[in-house]
């Protein structure tokens, strides 16, 4: 066991699981020599669309401009107000900054660290027309409730699901839905770390409106609804013909990832939950959770002490996020304070994440949590 690397994430170990059929399938577009809009790219998101259960799936080149094409889609305007909760990438709140528009922050949750819904009903002003949940680690936010404010203030609801993709959210009525495809637009991200992740830069939208898809595609593609004829100002934004060819290859395999990043979040489950000092994550009942990050809390303030330890015995572990959004310097012209948004502030503080992918060793993981253990004892 110890001489296989242990890392956050195991690419190369999954490409030889799957080389025939990936390469068979790259060699196919270079063959053919069309590498934009190729057939593959249309073939691809049908078959996402038919996995997602959801009627349309746009391509784009990644996750962060689906984010800002869906809310170029939904027509917000320089000085419109959009809800985020201030513990996401800071992707979210870039597309904000960029339309002119206003992120508004609010704070999340301690135990699944998705967007807090009291504080979400609060921060709703005359302004408001958009809130952006994050489906933060690879589990859904409590959308039943965001929808249901949505829908009493008239607001468009943009899903970050470049964590969660392939999560299933329970509704109260018993029915189930995919993350993603539950509000107005949902957005994700193919990039190579992500669960459904191409080999380089990829993304997509999500969205069960007919008009909410023709606008993200118009836009998507220079505002194009016939070649050179451009009703509206669109951006460039396209999924490469060979990302989508062995898109289509993994997301044959995104069931059987998700149940494998599944059993490694249990072994830790196990292995750590005797740990005082250790928080594992919440499982929501409402939501599958398809752990993009295996994200412990570490009480007593040992978070920085034990990753050098860890970092000793070879054991990667990574911060998401060390800080949160409302206090880096790039967004300090909204005027927030540190104290504002206390959660995320101490979730910055005690958060660790820890190594979890497909290709994931029982003894990898042993030797993981014992060092764990034995750092505690
Ligand atoms: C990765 C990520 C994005 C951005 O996706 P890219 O494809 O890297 O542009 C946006 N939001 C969240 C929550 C992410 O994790």
């Amino acid at each position: 066991m110890r001489n296989v690397e242990i890392q956050m994430v195991d690419l190369k170990t999954q490409y030889h699981r799957l080389k025939s059929e990936i390469d068979e399938a790259l060699n196919k577009v270079i063959e053919n020599g069309i590498f934009i809009q190729g057939p593959p790219v249309s073939k691809f998101s049908s078959e996402l669309s038919e996995y997602l259960d959801c009627k349309n799936v746009i391509p784009c080149a990644n996750g962060t401009d689906a984010l800002q094409i869906a809310m170029m889609a939904c027509g917000f305007k320089p000085g419109d107000e959009v809800i985020v909760p201030a513990f996401t990438y800071v992707a979210t709140v870039e597309v904000i900054a960029l339309l002119g528009l206003v992120p508004i922050f609010v704070d999340v949750n301690e135990n699944d660290f998705n967007i807090n819904i009291e504080a979400l009903s609060e921060s709703i002003t005359e302004r408001t027309v958009g809130i952006v949940p994050v489906h933060l680690f690879g589990q859904c936010a409590d959308m039943d409730k965001i929808m249901a404010i949505a829908d009493e203030n008239n607001l468009k609801v943009i899903e970050d699901t470049a964590q969660a993709i392939g999560s299933v959210y329970f509704h109260k009525n018993a029915t189930t839905q995919f993350a993603g495809t539950i509000g107005d637009i949902g957005t994700t991200s193919f990039f190579p770390s992500k669960n459904l992740g191409c080999f380089g830069d990829g993304g997509a939208l999500m969205t069960n409106s007919g008009d909410h898809a023709k606008q993200c595609r118009m836009i998507a593609n220079h505002g194009q609804s016939e070649k050179y004829i451009h009703d509206i100002i669109g951006v460039n934004s396209r999924l490469d013909t060979l990302q989508a060819a062995l898109l289509s290859v993994k997301l044959k395999e995104l069931n059987d990832f998700s149940k494998r990043r599944q059993l490694v979040a249990d072994r830790y489950d196990v292995g750590l939950k005797d740990i005082s000092e250790i928080i594992t994550p919440h499982r929501n009942s409402y939501s599958t959770h398809v752990f993009h990050q295996y994200t412990v809390q570490i009480e007593g303030g040992n978070r920085d002490d034990l990753k050098k330890y860890l970092h000793e015995k070879q054991i990667p572990s990574m911060i998401y996020y060390p800080i949160p959004v409302h206090l880096q310097k790039a967004y300090n012209q909204y005027g927030y304070k540190t104290g504002q948004f206390p959660i995320a502030e101490s979730l910055c503080k005690k958060v660790l994440s820890l190594p979890i992918h497909t290709e994931m060793h029982t003894d990898q993981q042993e030797y993981i949590i014992d060092n764990i253990r034995s750092y505690f004892k």
